[in-house]
């Protein structure tokens, strides 16, 4: 790559003139220049040296049914014939848009009553917190601004999304987060737990932390606590039972609001609809984005239940206008496609085919990795899995971040034509949905054969 890159006009050397990267090393990237990926059929892609890799991860845990669906490329095309544009505002719809809320209605995994939409997962995080303020200011409680969300969980990167993610690189020289956005303990038991300390016990201390901090802060100043049913970008996370069940309880105690972040666990991935039903949540509000369109075109939406969306309307009867709005919210093309998509979902029995391939990911995984002295734990539901590298396991020592060993992992990994994600020493896997067994097998070998040569 760094030799095309440094060869004048090729797409490489006109990559690092022209386009700007995100969570990339800027300078290294300069120096190296990208890998320019050109096309892409079922769970694979080529590059433009026509080097084939199995996409491990969805592009960015998103293209849920692959590449080349040419039931959702024709719905995109139909809706753009028969109406390419539409909007919401002063009482407009358009029957994609009616179709597609009336569905996500049906589909919810909590009784819903209607849905918001926007274009991107940060951008419906966004939202989720301004609903969550306006819910407040109807019920006359205008001091209920704060938010509470988990350290390492990756809420979106518009400046309230950016401020409810725990990530410092998000924060950094960007004056993030804003006042008030404030986070708690990450629910890893794996890396965070005490030595000896049961999954109950964790989850009864980060339980009794974070009540002392909704006492600190005053219960009646906080709007609404954020969290990913399971914690991807935070390393595929996945919260103790026991911390989940005590969080909602004490959310209850405190008439805090709940908001679901699904953009990566809806859909199918955990092997239900919606990771709240894995996970055994009931949120007040949904965020859903990525799957829903299996990224064929980009689409967000909030779910919103009755409580709040009744809070809404009685505001009306105050205020003009409900004054939220964005020029492509409930596009037509995006709302054909995901309407489109979700009948893939039904139509293929995705959820039933993500239960049966579980143990297949996660027995191929367990089985090309059993030699590695570096794998400590490997983690998953549905088709969401987290290898998680460590230097010793009982007990648990990390490696040195300095050392990027997950990193290297992911770029060895590459070399071997296989796209994983390393959050520090975690690799994320999340593939298309529609993978088929013999890929996995091929995904796991070519893993165990990328972590090897960094051994
Ligand atoms: N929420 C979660 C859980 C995500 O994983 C992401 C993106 O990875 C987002 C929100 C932000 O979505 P987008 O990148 O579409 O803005």
């Amino acid at each position: 790559v760094a030799e095309a890159a440094s060869r004048p006009n090729s797409p490489e050397a006109r990559d690092t003139a022209f386009v700007v990267h995100g969570l990339t090393n800027l300078r290294r990237h300069l120096d190296e220049g990208p890998l320019v990926i050109e096309s892409g059929r079922g769970v694979w892609v080529r590059d433009r040296h026509g080097r084939d890799y199995l996409e491990g991860m969805s592009g960015l845990w998103c293209l849920s049914l692959g590449y080349g669906e040419t039931r959702l490329i024709e719905a995109c095309r139909r809706q753009m014939e028969t109406l390419a544009y539409a909007h919401l505002t002063n009482h407009r719809s358009h029957p994609a848009v009616i179709d597609l809320a009336e569905k996500l209605i049906e589909i919810a995994p909590v009784p819903m009553s209607h849905v918001w939409f926007a274009n991107s997962g940060s951008e419906a995080a966004d939202c989720a917190a301004r609903l969550c303020w306006y819910y407040w200011n109807a019920q006359d409680a205008p001091e209920r601004r704060k938010f509470l969300a988990h350290r390492r969980a990756y809420h979106g990167n518009t400046i309230a999304a950016a401020s409810l993610t725990g990530a410092d690189y998000a924060h950094r020289q960007f004056n993030l987060p804003l006042d008030g956005f404030l986070h708690v303990a990450c629910p890893d038991y794996v890396t965070d737990a005490l030595e000896e300390e049961s999954e109950q016990a964790f989850s009864e201390r980060l339980l009794a932390d974070l009540e002392a901090l909704i006492a600190r802060e005053g219960p009646e100043t906080i709007a609404a606590f954020f969290t990913e049913p399971i914690l991807a970008a935070g390393g595929v996370v996945i919260p103790p039972q026991a911390y989940l069940d005590g969080l909602q309880i004490l959310l209850r105690k405190h008439g805090i609001l709940l908001v679901a972040d699904e953009v990566v666990t809806a859909f199918g991935r955990t092997g239900e609809m919606f990771g709240c039903t894995t996970m055994g949540l009931a949120p007040d509000l949904i965020v859903c984005a990525k799957g829903i369109t299996s990224a064929y075109f980009p689409l967000s939406a909030v779910l919103i239940n009755a409580r709040v969306f009744d809070a809404m309307v009685a505001q009306s009867d105050r205020l003009p206008l409900f004054g939220l709005t964005m020029t492509y919210s409930g596009h037509p093309v995006g709302c054909a496609v995901a309407c489109e998509a979700i009948r893939i979902y039904e139509d293929d029995a995705i959820v039933a085919r993500v239960r049966r391939l579980e143990p297949v990911l996660l027995d191929s995984l367990r089985r090309s990795l059993r030699g590695s002295a570096i794998v400590g734990y490997i983690r998953g539901r549905g088709l969401l899995a987290g290898v998680q590298l460590m230097a010793r396991r009982h007990p648990v020592q990390t490696f040195d971040p300095t050392q990027r060993i997950g990193p290297l992992c992911a770029d060895a990994a590459q070399a071997q034509g296989l796209f994983v994600r390393a959050i520090g020493d975690t690799l994320a896997i999340c593939p298309p949905l529609t993978i088929s067994e013999s890929e996995i097998e091929i995904l796991a070998d070519r893993l165990a054969r990328g972590i090897a040569d960094v051994e």
